[in-house]
């Protein structure tokens, strides 16, 4: 059992206490033969470029709470990541766009702490270009503030999220 991963006392199923859950990953209760695969989750981030600038939003909720994200979220089941896409901005941003404005950029895997349960997800990185940089915020609840960034001023310890670092640095940094 990894440290800090350990949400489950008892099985589910029997209440045993006899059980492994090897890596975060595989609950196995050897009492009742129980098995549940903490699967992966999928979501999607939106990379919104404009001029120079790209679109970053700042958390208003944990983790990584005051640090800077991308607008997305999770993938609702039976959705593709484009219509997620689509929808989480809809709802983040008040913003209308189609499966068609966004370009697939590239996949990283993150860990996702929420209410000391770790997910661990597979973030879908798409591009949209926009006309203009005339974005407001929708979801206040989720998202503290807005700031465009030139690619040349982009502070990677500033952004939050393992997978969102990685992909800004290796994609859109300027140096
Ligand atoms: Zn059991």
């Amino acid at each position: 059992m990894t440290a800090g991963t350990n949400f489950f006392n008892y099985c589910p199923s029997c209440s045993s206490t006899n059980f492994e859950y090897n890596n975060n990953f595989k609950f196995y209760c050897y009492d009742c033969d129980f098995v549940l695969y903490h699967n992966i989750a999928a979501t999607v981030a939106l990379v919104f470029t404009f001029d120079n600038k790209i679109l970053f939003t700042v958390r208003n909720v944990d983790p990584d709470k005051g640090k800077l994200d991308l607008p997305g979220g999770f993938i609702d089941p039976n959705e593709t990541a484009e219509e997620a896409a689509c929808r989480e901005i809809a709802e983040e941003l008040g913003l209308k766009i189609k499966p068609s404005d966004l370009k697939y950029i590239t996949t990283s895997p993150n860990n996702y702490l929420y209410k000391n349960v770790a997910y661990r997800t597979l973030d879908i990185f798409y591009e949209c270009r926009l006309t203009n940089d005339a974005i407001t915020i929708n979801a206040k609840d989720e998202i503290q503030q807005l700031v465009w960034l030139k690619r040349d001023a982009i502070d990677l310890d500033a952004i939050g999220f393992i997978s969102i670092r990685k992909v800004i640095q290796d994609h859109y940094l300027i140096n």
